[in-house]
C-alpha cells in the first residue's frame, strides 16, 4: 500500500471522529478545523497527507519547520506554529505562518509583530496553562487580560483570534475535560470584556483527547501522532 492511501484512511477516521463528536453536541463538523501536526516527521509525510486531502498543518520547531516549507514551496498549504517561542527565534515564524498558537507573553507578541510588518496581519492564540501545574509554556489565566491589552493596542500585525491549551496529559481523555471548559469559559469572559478581538478560535485536543475538546467547544484540534504514527521525541 502507497504512503498515500495509507493517510487516506488514516485522515478519513481521524475527520470522521471529529464529526462525530461535533454531532454529539449538536455542532457542524465542519465548525473544527484538524490541524495536522507534522513535527519531526519529514516533508514526505506532509505531501502525502496532503496528497490525502489535508491542506492545514502545525509544527513546533520553527528551523525544522522553515525547511520543510521550502521543500513543499510548491504545495498550497496553510502554516500553524503551536510550539514555544523565543524572541530571536521569532522572525522566521512571524514571516513564514499564517497562524501562531503560542503567545504567551508580551515581549513574544511584540517581536512577531515587529516581525509582521507588510504582510497580512498573523493570526493568533494566547496560550493559556490551565492545569496550574509546573509548566514550560503558558501563561496563567491572570496574566491574560494584560497580554490582550498589548496584543491589542500595540501589535496591529497580529489578529487575536482566541485562546490555546495544552492540558498535563492524563491516563484517559476525559481527565482533559475540566481544562477544556475552563479555558472555553475564559474566552467567554473575555469575550465580554475585549470585544474588539474575534474570540472565534478555541485550539484544544490532541491525539489522545480531541473529541472531547470538540465536545467542549473546540475549533482547532492539533492531532499529529494519531495521523502519522508515533514519534521518536516530542
Ligand atoms: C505535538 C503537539 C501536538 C500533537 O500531539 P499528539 O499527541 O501527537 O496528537 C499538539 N499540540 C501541541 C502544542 C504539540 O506540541
Amino acid at each position: 500500500m502507497s504512503e498515500r492511501t495509507a493517510y487516506s484512511g488514516t485522515l478519513a477516521d481521524i475527520r470522521h471522529r471529529i464529526a462525530e463528536a461535533a454531532a454529539r453536541s449538536g455542532r457542524e463538523a465542519d465548525e473544527v478545523t484538524l490541524l495536522a501536526v507534522s513535527k519531526t516527521f519529514p516533508a514526505s509525510a506532509i505531501r502525502a497527507l496532503s496528497e490525502a486531502g489535508q491542506r492545514v498543518f502545525a509544527e513546533s520547531y520553527a528551523q525544522e519547520a522553515t525547511a520543510k516549507q521550502a521543500e513543499l514551496a510548491d504545495l498550497d498549504l496553510e502554516w500553524h506554529f503551536i510550539g514555544p517561542l523565543q524572541s530571536n527565534k521569532a522572525r522566521p515564524v512571524a514571516e513564514r505562518f499564517s497562524w501562531v498558537h503560542s503567545v504567551d507573553r508580551a515581549k513574544i507578541a511584540r517581536t512577531l509583530n515587529r516581525h509582521r510588518e507588510g504582510q497580512p496581519p498573523l493570526n493568533v492564540c494566547l496560550q493559556v496553562n490551565v492545569s496550574g501545574e509546573e509548566s514550560k509554556s503558558g501563561c496563567r489565566p491572570e496574566e491574560i487580560p494584560e497580554l490582550v491589552g498589548v496584543t491589542l493596542q500595540e501589535c496591529p500585525n497580529l489578529r487575536l483570534r482566541g485562546l490555546m491549551a495544552i492540558p498535563a496529559p492524563g491516563a484517559q481523555a476525559e481527565a482533559s475535560r475540566p481544562a477544556f471548559r475552563q479555558l472555553a469559559r475564559l474566552a467567554d469572559e473575555l469575550r465580554g470584556g475585549f470585544p474588539e478581538a474575534a474570540w472565534d478560535t478555541l485550539s484544544m485536543g490532541m491525539s489522545r483527547d480531541f473529541e472531547v475538546a470538540v465536545k467542549e467547544g473546540a475549533t482547532h484540534v492539533r492531532v499529529g501522532s494519531a495521523l502519522f504514527g508515533a514519534r521518536s521525541y516530542t
